[in-house]
């Protein structure tokens, strides 16, 4: 072993994935895989006609979540519907899960019910099972979960498949999550300002703090457009913000994009928050990440179709790869958008800090 000690922080964690890549590639590949690291999910052929999809992910204790913001139902249901959003995106149906728990001493029976409650609850709607799992003692509560899902081979849809004159389209409304989190971030200072004097303000905020605190994974809108007869050409879930999945079917479709921001669909309680806040709404939407919909690209032959179905909205087109990414927007004009910020930041200047996120991301 070498004694070089480089920190993790120096790569980031997309180059931390491409280096964890080069060291696998000398392994063998199977016929069978169609799909390996670099989408939401594996794919691999099932038998027959149909695919499998394989995706994990784990929520962690002060890095995903803070133990006193949310409810331990509600930590259950997000924790399926952030996996099953990576099913979702690539335009499969969930099938079987499995749940890999560290739990510290100081959870109770009744915490880890709630848990199972939620979970229960998350996977009646998403019409899936709970098939197994581990348990173990941890520092911080862990919860780690793989689901395997299903996919026609005719409907599956990859981050790699946008084309030139593609139509960029988002599910429903963006940057609730963010607006939750603020709110539940502000509501935890006033109680400590204000001690016995607090008085919790969060019945004009409901909406949004569902966003953040018990998000769904949009299945149903992979059954809206199988219905529809839409099969997207790129498709990717909102985990870490529009900015950052744009950048992703970008790169992995060899395309540039352009985000048009006035075409970003909000929800009148999410604008509340940001004027309430003063804060730029777009940049909810752009880098705040965790709404869990579906941001698509069509070809512009389906966009009647897209139109016709409830809760899509078209915000961007697909370009030549020579043109990035970027975002438009009457008082900016076309602007480079990166992964985590507008190009204009000022070097040194942060992006937004929208996650209670602790680690690089
Ligand atoms: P998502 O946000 O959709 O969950 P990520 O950005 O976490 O996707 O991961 C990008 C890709 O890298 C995925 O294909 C994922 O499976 C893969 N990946 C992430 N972490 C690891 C790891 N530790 N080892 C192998 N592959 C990984
Ligand atoms: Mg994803």
């Amino acid at each position: 072993m070498s004694e070089q000690f480089t920190p993790i922080a120096t790569l980031g964690e997309f180059g931390l994935i491409d280096r964890m890549v080069e060291r696998l590639a000398d392994l063998p590949r199977s016929e069978d895989l169609i799909e390996g690291i670099g989408d939401d999910a594996a794919v691999y052929r099932a038998g027959g006609d149909m695919l499998h999809v394989l995706t994990t992910d784990a929520l962690i204790e002060g890095v995903h979540f803070d133990r006193s913001f949310i409810p331990m139902q509600f930590l259950g249901f997000k924790s399926i519907s952030v996996n099953v959003s990576d099913v979702a995106a690539m335009n499969a149906t969930p099938l079987y899960a499995t749940v890999s728990i560290g739990m510290p001493r100081n959870l109770s029976v009744e915490m880890i019910d709630g848990l199972y409650d939620g979970m229960a609850e998350a996977c009646k709607m998403y019409n899936m099972e709970l098939v197994g799992g581990d348990s173990s003692t941890s520092h911080a509560l862990y919860i780690s979960i793989s689901i395997v899902g299903q996919v026609h081979e005719r409907d599956v849809v990859f981050r790699r498949g946008a084309s030139v004159g593609d139509y960029l389209c988002v599910t429903g409304d963006v940057g609730g999550a963010y607006a939750g989190l603020k709110v539940l971030l502000d509501q935890r200072q006033a109680q400590i300002d204000l001690g016995d004097d607090y008085e919790p303000e969060l019945d004009a905020h409901q909406y949004v703090i569902r966003r953040q605190l018990r998000p769904t994974a949009r299945i149903d809108m992979v059954e809206a457009f199988r219905g529809a007869g839409i099969k997207p050409t790129s498709m990717i879930d909102v985990s870490d913000g529009i900015a950052s999945e744009v950048n992703h079917i970008a790169r992995r479709s060899g395309v540039g994009a352009t985000v048009r921001i006035p075409a970003l669909p909000f929800d009148p309680e999410t604008r509340a928050v940001a004027d309430q806040y003063l804060d730029e709404i777009d940049a909810y939407a752009l880098f705040g990440g965790e709404d869990y919909e579906l941001l698509f690209t069509i070809n512009p032959e389906d966009v009647d179709k897209v139109d016709a179905l409830q809760g899509c909205s078209v915000i961007g087109n697909i370009e030549e790869s020579s043109k990035g990414v970027r975002a438009m927007s009457p008082e900016t004009g076309l602007m480079p958008l990166h992964p985590t910020g507008y190009q204009h930041f000022e070097p040194g200047e942060e992006p937004p800090e929208f996650n209670i996120s602790v680690d690089e991301d």
